[in-house]
This record gives C-alpha cells, structure tokens and sequence, in this order.
C-alpha cells in the first residue's frame, strides 16, 4: 500500500479555546475536508474547547478525541509538555486542575503586561484579551497585541525580544509536577504522552534516561511524529518507544493562523500520522480505565 492510500489522523490540535486560530468546530470541519480518519483537540492547559469539537465530530461522522496539553516542570530545558488523549474532561477533579491552572495564568498575564509597560510598550490586558476571543490567555496574544501595535514586526519578533524565556517580559508560568500530571490525566481516564519529544533537543542516551523516568511515572506514549521532527529523528524515536514499551502517536501542533505554516494532518508538508496508532492508544486508555476501576 501507497502512504496516499493510509488513513491519516493529527493528535495535536489548538483551538481558540487556547491559542489556536480556529473555532473547535472549525477545526474539527478542516480535519473532515482534509480526509483526516480521526483528530484530537489538545488546548493548552484548557478542554474548553472539547464539547463543542465533540458535537461537531458527532454531526459530521470525524472520530474526535477529546484531550489537552499541559506544561510540567523537569526535563532538560525546564519544562515539558504532556499531551492527554482521551480526557474524560467533566470529571470534577479534572476539571477543578484545569481551572487552577487557568487561575494561574490569570495571575501571570497581568504581570507579563506590567513588564511591557515598565519598557515602555502601551499593550493592555484588554488589547491582549481581544486577541484571546473569550478563550485563555497566553503569550501567543501578547504577540499579536504586539504586532497589532506595531511594538514588534511579527510574532517571532514579539517572542524573540520580549515573550521568550530569559527574554525582559518573560514570566514563570506555574505548572505541575511531572508525576502529578501523570497522575491527573490518567485519574481522568487519559493516555499521558510526551509532546514533541525532539524540541528537547537531547541525544539519544539522555532522552532515553528521561524517558524511562518518565515511563515510571504513568507516561505511556510519545509524540514521533511531528510537524518539525524529521524522518530519521522519527524513526529513532520509535525504535526508542518500542525499547522502552511505549506507544506512539503523531500531530501536527495546527493553530491556524497563529502558526501559519503548520497545516492540520501534514504538519509542514510531510508528517504523516497513520490511523493504524489509534488501536494501540485505545488499548493503554482501556487499560488505564480497568485499572483505576479496580
Ligand atoms: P504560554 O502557554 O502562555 O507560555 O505560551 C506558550 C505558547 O506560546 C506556545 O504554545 C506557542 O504557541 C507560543 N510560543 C512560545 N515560544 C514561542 C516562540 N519562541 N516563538 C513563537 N511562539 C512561541
Ligand atoms: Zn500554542
Ligand atoms: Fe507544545
Ligand atoms: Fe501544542
């Protein structure tokens, strides 16, 4: 079989519910047309975008798994992000984290404006949430305010003088604990997988200490597939996977035209994430589920 003729899915979406350019529904509509078998929606730190992706799956018969991503503390650089697929996201306990580190953010975003202020850049917390359209607020609106403002050329400039980490209006974001996340997402009936794997930039033998760590903590999957990640990295990290007794997902990182180059399913052109990884992520959701039942 041709790689045309293989069912492809993205497991790595944003919407406007975080910092995504699209509407979960549009998004959900854009994977249908774009022959996509199956798409997961994973907003940063928020699933409020789930219900309404949710439905539109059901009206348009597109498989859509509900998830989230979230920063958490540890790793090489700091922080890491975990994506959960299958989030139950309306269980209490769940959903009481989600709106804590909503709350979270709610404290930093001022003070990120604040800092901008102090250098001299008129952005307000209103410019920045007319951006955000009703969803959270993260730095990726900073950006665009900035742009807006004509403080900075385009979004890498926003970043690269003032957003970045180590940058003058950077702000540390609260996150969880590696073992904590773990445990959050698979209380929430969730597969915890380490996002894009390669931006940690480790080699091999480091990135295979960490993820055995992380493996003991509840981590059960890894992103190989990945809008910048290459061929060989992809292949390395699925023998990595296979080794360490880890699935293996795939996704994009679509955020519309927030990240303009990214395009859902193909990432940069070349990802191709087989449907053929969804029984697999099924069967360690399945298990996690008859093991929290016990
Ligand atoms: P936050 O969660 O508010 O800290 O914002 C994180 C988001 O900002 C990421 O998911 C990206 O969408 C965006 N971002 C972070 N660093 C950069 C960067 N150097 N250039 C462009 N976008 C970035
Ligand atoms: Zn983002
Ligand atoms: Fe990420
Ligand atoms: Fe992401």
């Amino acid at each position: 079989m041709t790689q045309s003729t293989t069912a492809l899915i993205d497991l790595h979406t944003h919407t406007t519910a975080s910092d995504g350019s699209c509407r979960p529904a549009e998004v959900v509509a854009a994977a249908k047309a774009a022959g996509l078998a199956a798409v997961a929606i994973t907003d940063h730190d928020t699933t409020a975008g789930l219900d309404e992706a949710l439905a539109a799956g059901r009206e348009l018969g597109l498989e859509v798994i509900p998830g989230v991503e979230i920063s958490v503390n540890g790793g090489p650089t700091g922080s890491m992000h975990v994506l959960g697929l299958f989030v139950d996201h309306h269980r209490p306990d769940f959903a009481q984290a989600m709106e804590r580190l909503q709350e979270a953010r709610a404290q930093r975003n001022p003070q990120i404006a604040q800092k901008l202020q102090e250098m001299g850049v008129a952005v307000t917390m209103d410019m920045v949430r007319a951006h955000a359209g009703g969803g959270l607020v993260g730095r990726a609106h900073f950006a665009q305010a900035l742009v807006e403002l004509g403080a900075v050329a385009n979004r890498q400039e926003a970043f690269g003088r003032y957003l970045a980490r180590g940058k003058p209006a950077y702000v540390e974001k609260y996150r969880l604990e590696c073992d904590q996340a773990m445990a959050l997402l698979r209380a929430a009936g969730g597969v915890p997988v380490l996002a894009h794997p390669g931006l940690l930039k480790q080699p091999p033998t480091a990135l295979e200490a960490l993820l055995r760590q992380l493996a003991s903590m509840g981590l059960e999957g890894l992103e190989a597939h990945y809008s910048e990640h290459d061929e060989l990295l992809t292949k390395r990290l699925q023998a990595m996977a296979g080794k360490l007794g880890l699935i293996v997902t795939g996704g994009s990182d679509f955020h519309g035209a927030a990240k303009p180059d990214i395009r859902l399913g193909t990432g940069l052109g070349l990802l191709r994430t087989p449907a053929s990884l969804l029984e697999p992520l099924r069967r360690r959701r399945d298990r996690i589920r008859a093991l929290a039942a016990q």
